[in-house]
């Protein structure tokens, strides 16, 4: 079969089931239709970190840009070290960081240096401090001292050489790179610009903070999870606030966020009873695919086109809005960033301390709380109601329980995935 040239084509073929589309396979679809972003800006390296870089960081130099001391100690020529007893150097100079020793080490001479220090010319290797024993004029450096010519001495270039690719296109800027990128003398990199997400809510229900709430009205909440993850993933963007389940309304909206983001994210109106008219709309003004997903929380997922935006309509519920941004859009805007190798969250298995109640059928994404296990390795167990309303799960978790499709029930003592929520860097 050709592969299928428009989303409504790929979505609608043979393995795909749009009333129970795997987690896997949405995952996979969405990420044919992602073109990473190209324009790239100039940007002081203080204000790159969580950035993509946008050409690789080519070293001008060499670092450590001399051979130089491992410890402080006593540089000398490996030669002279008698190989059967203590060997007597005299001592011509010293070297500390910063301040080398300008002449050479001849033949029974020693230098005094200090780590980081240059080697001076003529002296091979260095003998740590404790194990040399100071004399008049100089010192003495006791029988084994050091095993090989070379020892403790740090080679120019070793870290780093010129003309190499230290830290390559694609890759996020991280404290590491920010240090290595320093450690060039360089003060400007070039990254991929931001990408620009708009998002509201949807439903006649919500009220913002700070304002009333009547009868059955609930605040909106899910704008400020979608801010706070957004904003980790370092997004420019576009808050457009609560739009009520009103046509017209919601019409505009889309139409005002898709001329100005590359993303945009809803929550809310996806649902069965609700997707019939926010269908229809996103029908007139561009592609979009509506999606049962067999995952819980999560069920209903849009995804598609509005002109040239991605479209992401995630459920209302809290829970499963935090847990679809985890599993699908996160990684497409790393895509979309220009981010390299971008892969799920891994999975690593933990004891289960505590039974699971599961159907098969779908992937279960549950809250869990993973802990030190007291016979070594890890336990998890979860945070309780797995509604998907209780967004204090989520607070209360420090990672997934993720259950896979055939799996029924789980025992205490057996071994689940988990994804974590947070990570070092
Ligand atoms: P819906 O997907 O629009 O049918 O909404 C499902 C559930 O999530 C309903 O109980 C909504 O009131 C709730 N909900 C929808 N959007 C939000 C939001 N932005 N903040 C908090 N709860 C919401
Ligand atoms: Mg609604």
């Amino acid at each position: 079969m050709n592969a299928p040239k428009t989303l409504r084509e790929a979505s609608c073929a043979d393995d795909y089931d749009p009333n129970s589309m795997a987690v896997d396979q949405a995952r996979a679809l969405i990420r044919r239709f992602l073109i990473p972003v190209t324009a790239k800006e100039r940007v002081h390296l203080r204000f790159a970190l969580n950035r993509v870089l946008a050409d690789d960081v080519i070293s001008p130099i060499c670092v450590p840009g001399n051979d130089n001391s491992a410890m402080d100690g006593w540089a000398l020529r490996f030669a002279d070290l008698a190989a059967d007893g203590d060997t007597d150097l005299r001592r011509v100079g010293d070297s500390f960081a910063g301040k080398p020793h300008t002449g050479a080490v001849g033949p029974g001479e020693t230098v005094r240096i200090f780590t980081g220090a240059v080697m001076p010319a003529g002296a091979d290797t260095v003998v740590m401090q404790e194990r040399a024993t100071e004399v008049p004029g100089g010192v003495r450096i006791a029988r084994g001292a050091v095993t090989q010519r070379g020892q403790n001495r740090r080679l120019a270039g070793e870290d780093i050489k010129v003309g190499q690719v230290v830290v390559g296109r694609g890759q996020p800027i991280r404290p590491a790179e920010l240090g290595t990128i320093a450690s060039l003398g360089i003060n400007e990199v070039s990254l991929f610009r931001r990408l620009r997400v708009a998002f509201f809510s949807t439903g006649d229900e919500l009220r913002s903070i700070g304002t009333p709430l009547g009868a059955g009205d609930v605040y909106d909440s899910n704008r400020y999870t979608l801010y706070g993850m957004l904003a980790r993933l370092d997004c420019e963007m576009l808050d457009m606030g609560v739009v009520p389940d009103v046509p017209e309304e919601l019409e505009r909206t889309f139409a005002t966020a898709a001329a100005n983001a590359d993303v945009v994210i809803t929550s809310g109106g996806v649902s069965v009873g609700e997707a019939d008219f926010v269908r229809q709309l996103l029908d007139k003004l561009g592609e979009v695919v509506f999606w049962k997903i067999a995952m819980k929380p999560g069920r209903p997922l849009a995804y598609g086109k509005i002109g040239g935006a991605h479209f992401f309509g995630l459920p209302g519920n809290p829970v499963s809005v935090m847990v679809t941004f985890y599993q699908f859009v996160r990684d497409a805007l790393l895509v979309l960033q220009g981010r390299r190798d971008v892969a799920p969250v891994p999975l690593f298995r933990a004891t289960l301390a505590a039974p699971i109640r599961k159907a098969p059928g779908r992937t279960e994404f549950q809250r869990g709380i993973l802990s030190p296990a007291a016979s070594g390795g890890f336990e998890v167990r979860t945070t309780g109601d797995q509604g998907s309303g209780i967004l204090s799960s989520m607070s209360q978790a420090n990672c997934f329980v993720v259950l896979g499709t055939d799996t029924g029930n789980v025992a205490a003592g057996e071994q689940v995935d988990v994804q974590l929520l947070e990570g070092l860097v």
